[in-house]
């Protein structure tokens, strides 16, 4: 393991890291297999831990966007021509790829997201299993003989749908980035991606080890770009015929709605405002933990953050006092440090919106019982870090109950029933995950089927696989991304008849003779 605070020039180290992929120190798409330029506004990319621009890039723009569908629907041809095995294997090699260069992807994520390089080491190799995962996947994928009550033979295809635009945001943008190129090449597909303006860099390096790989050249195309103008030209473009968007609800909708004008099919994963139960007969100890990586990991910029901990009115007094006291001790600092558990806040806009909610939801009357600032032991190094925060007695209608922070702040409810419980969990417009935290199995079952959300944890919080279906149910999204759902949502079903009979049946029409 490397010492990675031994590099005093951030930037330099990070533009080292890059080209160790991709073969230049530019910050720019990955085309067609090379490196392309943009032509658009330049954008700036800021390091996290101490608000300090490392580089900068101009934004892609519609023309090389369109190169890459150009690319990518050409390539996609190819590789749809390819055997169902042989793309399997173009699949586990990205896997072994992404796992022989498993540290330098790592530190690249940490450094230029400002992610903890505890978090992003083992997510690497969780990126890696996700190809091999669909790399089995691909001469799995075979359709039925339906039994028809006719002379035919009926059967189905899973077809590639062609070009796959995917969008994705700035939080964790190489497991993102994974989570969705997988499944997609996987179904036979091409693959433009655009993540995140703030960190395009883990995604380039996907992009890259996927040509490396084997994947014929143009297959997976990455644009370093603003959603404005380089998404909304991916999403608009005549090739595109899926858009798979992961971000906030804003956004979301007006993609399904340009995704609609053109008559595409939107999978959307977007935000969420989770709610954590705890029964009193729980194992409080474990519930502690358990509700302090749901919001806290991540530093709260997590889709599915346990946002909302409802807790037993018998055991809230006791319960949050003793969270509070464990969340003082998190370690939150520099990203770089194997023992921090919080890093920065990605951004300095989003640091202001969650200091913004939660000097409103004070001012709306909830009780502040840790955080609520910038530590100040890091206030002289410039990052945008945000101290866990933990508001009590919120009001659940208040905003801070109800809208997403996208930080490591968590709004505490207490309830008297189980009734109310599951009320208080639905009680919002999202429907992305949640969780409860008892030892009666009746009781978690039945918590977990009334619970409205794609993704529920009895007893745990934050566990997903790439083999589980993962999505939202009401304004958190639609459509599934992973599992075998996904795979299924990246192929459209023909249905193929045969006449059979040596003599068919004719009721319709005349012979010639
Ligand atoms: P965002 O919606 O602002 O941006 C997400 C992506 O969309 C970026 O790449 C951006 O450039 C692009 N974009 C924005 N407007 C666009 C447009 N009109 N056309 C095309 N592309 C456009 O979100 P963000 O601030 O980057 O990320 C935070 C949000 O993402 C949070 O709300 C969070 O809940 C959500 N999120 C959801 C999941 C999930 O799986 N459900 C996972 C991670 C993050």
């Amino acid at each position: 393991m490397t010492d990675l605070t031994l590099h005093p020039d951030a930037g330099a180290r990070i533009l080292d890291l890059l080209s160790g992929f991709t073969g230049s120190r530019t910050v720019a798409s990955f085309v067609d297999g090379r490196t392309v330029e943009g032509a658009g506004e330049m954008l700036a990319l800021t390091d996290p831990a101490t608000g300090q621009a490392f580089a900068s890039f101009r934004d892609a723009g519609a023309q090389v966007v369109d190169a890459a569908m150009e690319a990518s629907a050409r390539a996609q041809g190819q590789w749809a021509a390819m055997s169902a095995s042989a793309r399997g294997r173009v699949l586990f090699e990205i896997a072994r790829l992404i796992r022989q260069n498993a540290e330098a992807i790592a530190e690249l994520e940490c450094r230029s997201a400002g992610r903890p390089i505890r978090d992003v080491r083992g997510e690497a190799g969780r990126v890696a299993d996700m190809f091999d995962y669909y790399g089995g996947w691909c001469d799995k994928l075979h359709g039925e003989v339906i039994p028809v009550p006719s002379s035919h033979l009926n059967y189905t295809r899973h077809e590639p749908l062609g070009v796959v635009a995917q969008i994705t945001p700035w939080n964790a943008p190489l497991f993102t980035g994974g989570w969705q190129i997988a499944p997609a090449i996987a179904a036979g597909n091409g693959v433009v991606i655009k993540p995140s303006e703030l960190t395009p860099l883990a995604t380039l390096v996907l992009g890259v080890l996927c040509e490396k790989a084997g994947a014929p050249r143009g297959l997976v195309n990455v644009i370093a770009g603003q959603g404005s103008t380089s998404g909304h030209a991916a999403v608009t473009h005549p090739r595109t015929a899926l858009v798979v968007f992961v971000g906030s609800e804003g956004a979301g909708s007006a993609i399904a709605g340009a995704a609609a004008r053109n008559l595409v099919p939107c999978i959307l994963e977007l935000g969420g405002k989770s709610g954590n139960i705890v029964f009193p007969d729980a194992d409080l100890d474990r519930a502690i933990l358990g509700a302090q990586s749901a919001i806290f990991g991540g530093a709260g910029q997590s889709c599915v953050a346990g946002s909302r901990l409802l807790v037993h009115r018998s055991i809230h007094a006791q319960f949050v006092e003793k969270y509070a006291r464990a969340t003082r001790r998190i370690p939150v600092g520099s990203p770089l440090l194997e023992t921090t558990q919080i890093g920065p806040i990605n951004n300095a806009r989003q640091w202001a919106k969650i200091d913004e909610m939660v000097k409103e939801g004070l001012a709306a009357g909830a009780r502040l019982a840790a955080g609520g600032e910038k530590p100040q032991e890091l206030a002289a190094t410039g990052g945008y870090y945000y101290a866990p925060t933990i508001l009590d007695e919120v009001d659940p209608a208040a905003r801070i109950a109800q809208a997403e922070i996208f930080g490591p702040v968590v709004a505490v409810t207490p309830f008297d029933t189980e009734e109310e419980a599951v009320a208080l969990a639905n009680g919002t417009p999202y429907g992305l995950a949640g969780a409860v935290w008892t030892r009666d199995v009746g009781r978690a079952h039945r918590v977990a089927a009334q619970v409205r959300a794609g993704t529920f944890w009895i007893n745990g919080y934050k566990t997903i696989n790439v083999m589980s279906p993962f999505g939202g149910f009401g304004r958190s999204g639609y459509g599934r991304s992973s599992g075998k759902e996904a795979l299924l949502a990246y192929t459209a079903v023909k249905s193929v008849w045969v006449e059979t009979a040596a003599e068919p049946a004719v009721s319709f029409g005349y012979s010639a003779d």
